[in-house]
């Protein structure tokens, strides 16, 4: 089994839509959406039907009033640090689930223990079948920040099903930036495809995204997305990339048909195959599967 990974140093590079490329070439595989704090892969993909129930994701506490108990003494407010005791109905606290960072602080000083701390749902997993193979994503909740352990455990949702199911390739939708998630996205794949796009933070990001996968000894390979945009910029990131022991798997011209694609809902390749992104999507795919055999 192999995991590829495809990755950005930003978001808006293309790095869906050619997740969703790779996906209708390969099959059958098993997809990823890890970039969940903005999943979009199943618009795309569209799933037919959910394999398993949607799954809470828990992460963290939340202090939960039993209000039969509480005699409103007033108390618990003044030591939350997080604002997160309001006032309630009746004189007694109403607790803010945005504001609450489940300290237990609350609960320690409430002489009648009307306060408990119970698990945050932060958000929700979805293993769902589509037409291209079974796609596992994760939804984080609002103003939730626990992307790192709701991409684990995508992953690890994703590494099941692929066994259960023997699929050859996983394909990772990872997050953008170089921060936690896109870490713990990268964890022991055996590609990482870095998308980027030719401008002065696309180099940058770039630089940034590469300098990761060298730290965590991870291949990358990179695309250079709308490369026609600016074609010295475009040529002066693949010396870099090269520079920085990166594979170049080629370029992708910019075309309105990407946007048109994933308005429809479809991948590049079932908009137009003959199309010359379409083709070299499908050029890109084939250097990194023989890029992967070696
Ligand atoms: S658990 Fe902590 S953060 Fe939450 S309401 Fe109680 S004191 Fe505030
Ligand atoms: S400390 Fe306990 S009893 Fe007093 S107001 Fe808060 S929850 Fe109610």
């Amino acid at each position: 089994m192999q995991q590829i990974a495809v990755v950005s140093g930003k978001g808006g590079t293309g790095k869906t839509s050619l997740v969703a490329a790779f996906a209708g070439i390969a099959g059958s595989s098993v997809i990823a959406d890890c970039d969940v704090d903005a999943a979009n892969l199943h618009l795309v993909l569209r799933p037919t039907r959910e394999r398993v129930t949607p799954e809470p994701f828990t992460s963290g506490f939340l202090a939960v009033l039993a209000e039969a108990r509480c005699t409103g003494c007033g108390r618990c407010g003044p030591v939350c640090r997080f604002a997160a005791v309001l006032p309630g109905d009746g004189g007694k606290p109403a607790i803010d689930s945005l504001a609450c960072e489940g300290c237990g602080a609350c609960g320690d000083v409430c002489p009648e223990q009307a306060l408990a701390l119970t698990e945050k749902q932060a958000g929700m997993l979805f293993v769902s079948e589509t037409k291209f193979g079974t796609l596992v994503r994760g939804k984080l909740g609002i103003a939730q920040a626990s992307s790192g352990k709701l991409v684990n455990l995508v992953r690890s949702r994703a590494m099941e099903v692929a066994v259960q199911d023997r699929r050859e390739i996983i394909l990772i939708d990872g997050a953008p930036g170089i921060g936690c998630p896109v870490i713990a996205t990268l964890s022991g794949v055996d590609a990482a495809v870095v998308v980027s796009e030719p401008t002065v933070s696309g180099h940058h990001d770039l630089e940034r995204i590469l300098a990761l996968c060298r730290h965590f000894g991870r291949q990358a390979f990179v695309v250079i997305n709308k490369w026609n945009i600016n074609q010295e910029m475009a040529q002066e990131m693949e010396q870099v990339a090269v520079a920085q022991g990166a594979k170049l798997l080629g370029r992708i011209e910019f075309d309105p048909l990407f946007a048109q694609a994933v308005a429809a809902g479809k991948t590049i390749l079932e908009q137009d195959a003959d199309s010359i992104p379409a083709r070299q999507v499908n050029q890109i795919w084939e250097k990194l599967t023989a890029g992967l055999k070696k």
